[in-house]
């Protein structure tokens, strides 16, 4: 299990990362992105989309499941798995969505922590400091081989 931490000063460092991310992702990824409220999941997923070549804006999913984005090098789909705490993403053919065109990117995935695919990217984003607004802590851990490699080799914002 490769893990790498980031941290972050501002939103657009966040974004900064999900785009050096996406860039280099390739289609069937399946990312689980963890952390509270306001922690910068939105953003983050921003930031993707805007390194897979997407214009169109990103809005949180929560009231949708699923929102799909085709404008860009490969879609993505943000997904919110919050709404099946009691089960049900056997019935939503998730497993379809895992060996997918795109990216998937699934917040609340502890719901679906039983279907998970053998590879996949975990992000979390937390609040690294309480007395500072801006800072976060990104932790991007691959499970499975097929992302090691990628997450070695990311940098960090102020490394480019
Ligand atoms: P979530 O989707 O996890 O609820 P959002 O991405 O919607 O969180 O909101 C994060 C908020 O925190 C935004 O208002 C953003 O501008 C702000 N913010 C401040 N610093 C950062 C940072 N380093 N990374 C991400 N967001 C940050
Ligand atoms: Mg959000």
């Amino acid at each position: 299990m490769e893990s790498k931490e980031i941290i972050t000063h501002s939103a657009a460092e966040t974004q900064q990362v999900g785009e050096q991310l996406a860039q280099r992702l390739p289609k069937g990824t399946v990312i689980l992105l963890d952390g509270d409220l306001g922690a910068g999941k939105t953003t983050f997923t921003k930031g993707l989309a805007t390194g897979l070549g997407i214009k169109q804006l990103v809005r949180s999913p929560t009231f949708t499941i699923m929102r799909e984005y085709h404008d860009g090098r490969l879609p993505l789909y943000h997904m919110d798995a919050y709404r099946l705490e009691n089960g049900g993403g056997a019935d939503l053919g998730l497993e379809e969505y895992f060996d997918s065109d795109g990216v998937l990117v699934i917040e609340w995935s502890q719901w679906i922590a039983d279907l998970l695919p053998a590879d996949y990217l975990r992000v979390s984003l937390k609040r690294a400091d309480q007395e500072d607004e801006a800072t976060r802590t990104v932790t991007l851990t691959a499970h499975g081989t097929l992302f090691v490699q990628l997450v070695a080799t990311l940098k960090r914002p102020a490394d480019e």
